[in-house]
């Protein structure tokens, strides 16, 4: 059986390598709309958590198999379409993740000054889409919008000393835009309480022990609490218990150089985002008005107003909109390349052979782990189908063979994954240089021109 995947990220390539081992005949090719793989682990992931990146590793081994391709620079909606890809393959699945699309829906959240934290992650990333956001960071003060793990990686990466940066992979000129940086201060908003934070403890030790940087909670905001959780489950227990603990510190407990920190962030709870202030010449952001909640009556008791030049929203992010019973169309006509019109929502899928995993299925939540079993679901329909006949493989399906005439026919030239190592050697060349593990290449442009195309 020929497979196809939409999107290399973790869903992509976890699904691949479940249907890879456990189906020895099976040829699975994975296209890519960046000419680079590895969706959010290269994007999304944060520069100084590089052990995260290690999956990376066995993603290569599967992308080396025989009985693997990968072709980049093929964009599934504009360069060749799934209706396109369910001719040529016995089975389609779709992992292209979760697009940026949400928002806040409150007035002023389009300033400048206001960022979605895809975008500002991208920025810092190297995200082609993101690489010229230059966000300003010439204020004192930024909010972040939410209490999970990216809240915290942007809070960090913020207040970071520029020397731990620099060892990593983060990209230059985004050091270049944290060495001017005059943020100093940096609040965690979220809409309800301590107990309902989602970030986990490791990041939030890792917050708490920064160097050059206080945390400041409100002792208050953790009143009860300790019994409240006595019989929480044991994560939600030590992750409150911390809270509290850090809270209740007294600065002179706090090791020396805390204490005497220039820097501080805090998480500010029960506060719902209402409107973000502008300039008195209405240009930029300048604050944000919250009004405060009860977690039992919904709605609204008071308001506040945080003052902060910069605000970024977490949780800006929404899946496309698939489920596995549906199909995805291309809007207008679906001849020759156009410009992106975005992949939409069509009716029902009436065809058997299409899949999908990852945060295209089940929305931007959960971490690698979480995707990775979720695609081994999806890969073991895939092979169940193709072991009781749902998927007809009596007819031969010619793979890539088809769709390479349909990209050749409109202009697009794949990327294969041996050309993708090329870049990856000229990244981890011109890092070197630098002391870091690599300087990745921002413009795709660039990429296509290290690998001569
Ligand atoms: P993605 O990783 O988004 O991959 C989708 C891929 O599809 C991308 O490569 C994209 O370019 C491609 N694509 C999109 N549209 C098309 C198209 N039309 N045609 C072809 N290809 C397409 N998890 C952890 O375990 N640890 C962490 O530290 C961690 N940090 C994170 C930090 C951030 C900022 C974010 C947002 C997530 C983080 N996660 C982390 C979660 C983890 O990244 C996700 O669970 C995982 O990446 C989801 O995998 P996916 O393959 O569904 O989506």
């Amino acid at each position: 059986p020929r497979i196809c995947v939409v999107g290399s990220g973790p869903a992509g390539f976890y699904t691949a390598q479940h249907i890879l081992k456990h189906h020895g005949g099976a040829q699975v090719d994975i296209y890519e709309k960046l000419p680079v793989p590895f969706g959010l682990v290269r994007f999304g992931v944060a520069p100084d958590h590089p052990e995260v990146k290690n999956v990376i590793n066995t993603f290569t081994q599967t992308a080396r198999s025989e009985r693997c391709a990968y072709y980049g620079n093929v964009t599934v909606g504009r360069d060749v379409m799934v209706a396109e890809l369910q001719q040529a393959y016995h089975a389609v699945v779709l992992s292209y993740g979760a697009e940026d699309n949400r928002v806040l829906g409150i007035p002023g959240e389009n300033l400048s000054g206001v960022y979605s934290a895809r975008a500002f992650v991208g920025w810092y990333n190297g995200l082609p889409e993101n690489r010229d956001l230059k966000p300003d960071l010439s204020c004192e003060t930024a909010v972040i919008l939410g209490h999970g793990n990216v809240a915290l990686d942007i809070a960090r990466i913020l207040l970071s000393p520029l020397h731990l940066l620099r060892k990593t992979d983060i990209t230059d000129c985004s050091l270049a835009a944290l060495a001017c940086s005059k943020v100093k201060r940096v609040w965690l908003v979220g809409r309800r309480g301590p107990l309902q934070v989602a970030f986990t403890i490791k990041e939030l030790r890792e917050m708490i022990n920064l160097p050059g940087t206080r945390p400041v909670l409100n002792p208050a905001d953790f009143t009860g609490l300790e019994n409240a959780v006595k019989d929480a489950p044991r994560p939600r227990k030590r992750l409150t218990e911390l809270m509290i603990k850090t809270a209740l510190e007294k600065p002179a407990e706090a090791q020396g150089v805390q204490a005497a920190a220039p820097q501080e962030w805090g998480l500010k709870f029960q506060r719902s985002p209402e409107e973000v202030l502008p300039t008195a010449d209405g240009t930029r952001a300048r604050g944000i008005r919250v009004a405060l909640t009860h977690l039992e009556v919904r709605g609204s008791v008071g308001t506040g107003t945080a003052l902060a030049g910069l605000a970024m929203e977490q949780d800006a992010m929404q899946p496309l909109g698939i489920s596995p019973k549906t199909a995805l169309t291309r809007t207008g006509s679906q001849e020759g390349p156009q410009p992106h019109a975005g992949l939409s929502l069509a009716a029902p899928c009436a065809c058997a052979g299409l899949y999908c995993s990852g945060w295209v299925k089940r929305g931007p939540t959960g971490v690698i782990i979480t995707t990775m079993n979720d695609s081994f679901d999806t890969a073991q329909s895939v092979l169940e189908d193709l072991q009781v006949g749902t998927l007809d493989v009596a007819t031969s399906r010619e793979g890539f063979g088809a769709v390479k005439s349909i990209l050749c026919s409109r202009g697009v030239r794949p990327v294969s994954f041996s050309d993708w190592e090329k870049i990856d050697a000229a990244e981890v060349a011109r890092g070197k240089a630098a002391g870091k593990p690599r300087e990745k290449i921002v413009d795709p442009q660039e990429m296509l021109r290290v690998i001569g195309h």
